[in-house]
């Protein structure tokens, strides 16, 4: 579908929601932000997939170049650990680095940005769980600066002022969070992304799309985050489908990445049901974050519907889906999570239901539970999650 903006166009320095260097080939200014921020000795934070690659590689040179003298600390899973973050820490340290660069999907910024929080903090990182007003213990000069370099268009932590982070011992995914972990600069620059497999992009964009619905629907009065989680939702409607049968149209990849920066823009507002059961699900099956909120979806808005008719059926009016209604948008959204080859149930991923009641209990607790439109009990949610393994809509 059409769009009113031409690839020419897709370019900008935005001070919103903090400072974002946006188009193709705008990684060359990494070394201009590092001298801007009086970075000299950067720790470059990213995953083991990406660290061998040439994206990150070339990253490496430019930064050698020009005299910085750039460490690579790879040690992150796919869901980091806090384990991941003490060594990421001891890195930090013993390179005396002066900064870090965040780069990669979830995993390498949001372990990026939780090793910058604790180089400069004497307690656990646990401590700083997102539970009231638990990040006021943070020594906020200990924080390093923090550069953030997403690669894929979904998780949008670039923008986010908290870190996903799985506590081992208890098996669980908490939020660590402080205001200062948003990132001073990002650089988003869409040519990043080209080399994602279809069905990555497939699974981190309807991430990004999850991330502005429920921001959308999460209860307060927001109308900026409202404002932006509905443009969200249009620009991946128009663009994932093209992204993710052509990676190599950045104009799609472009729409695809701003959109994911709005998606974590707009749920400062809230997230929800969908998040509060992928975080558990994460935790003790290590499957992918976007791909579980992608399945979860529809079966968690069926479990919300008396409380979200309303707005979804606005929702379907922003997306000028044909059938503007509840009904309307649920089959859109069937329709296109098949396109983009998406499961339809957990079962089909390898997630079986046998620990439903453990997964119930943990989705409650969930920070994102607090969220959802109607606060469900450990009981629904372990009944959302079991009809979601089996498929069941009813
Ligand atoms: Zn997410």
């Amino acid at each position: 579908m059409a769009d009113i903006t031409e690839l020419s166009e897709l370019y900008g320095n935005w001070n919103y929601p903090t400072s974002v260097r946006f188009g193709v080939g705008k990684i060359g200014e990494l070394t201009d932000v590092c001298r801007q921020l009086n970075v000299n000795s950067p720790l470059l934070v990213t995953d083991k997939g990406l660290a061998s690659l040439p994206l990150i590689t070339d990253i490496l040179q430019q930064l050698s170049d020009a005299n910085f003298n750039p460490v690579v600390f790879c040690e992150v899973k796919p869901n980091p650990t806090g384990s991941n973050i003490a060594d990421g820490v001891k890195c930090y340290h013993q390179g005396n680095h002066d900064g870090v660069i965040a780069i990669g999907g979830g995993s390498g910024l949001d372990a990026g940005k939780a090793i910058a929080l604790m180089v400069g903090q004497d307690r656990s990182i646990w401590d700083f769980e997102d539970v009231g007003d638990n990040w006021l213990r943070v020594n906020e000069q200990g924080i390093a600066p923090i550069i953030a370099i997403p690669t894929t268009s979904g998780t949008g932590s670039e923008v986010g002022r908290a870190s996903v982070i799985v506590d081992e011992q208890q098996h669980n995914k908490k939020l660590i969070f402080h205001p200062k972990m948003l990132p001073e600069v990002v650089i988003g620059d869409p040519a990043l992304t080209v080399g994602l497999p279809a069905h990555i992009t497939a699974a981190t964009g309807i991430d990004a799309f999850v991330h502005n619905l429920e921001a959308y629907c999460a209860p307060g009065y927001h109308p900026m985050a409202d404002g932006i989680a509905l443009e969200g939702m249009r620009l991946i409607k128009n663009w994932l489908p093209t992204a993710f049968n052509d990676g190599t149209n950045l104009t799609a990849r472009s729409h695809m990445m701003v959109a994911s920066t709005m998606g974590a823009t707009a749920f400062q507002k809230g997230l929800g049901g969908v998040h509060a059961l992928a975080h558990p699900l994460g935790a003790n099956f290590d499957a992918h974050h976007g791909l579980l909120n992608a399945i979860l979806l529809p079966y968690v808005l069926n479990a919300n519907r008396a409380h979200i008719e309303v707005k979804i059926a606005e929702v379907a009016y922003h997306l000028r889906l044909d059938d503007p209604t509840f009904d309307g948008f649920m089959h859109w959204l069937a329709d296109f999570s098949q396109q983009l080859n998406i499961p339809q149930n957990l079962g089909d991923i390898g997630i079986s239901a046998e620990k439903h009641q453990m997964i119930g209990e943990q989705a409650v607790l969930d920070p994102c539970a607090s969220g959802n439109p109607v606060a469900l009990s450990a009981a629904q949610y372990a009944s959302i999650f079991v009809k979601a393994v089996e498929g069941n809509f009813s």
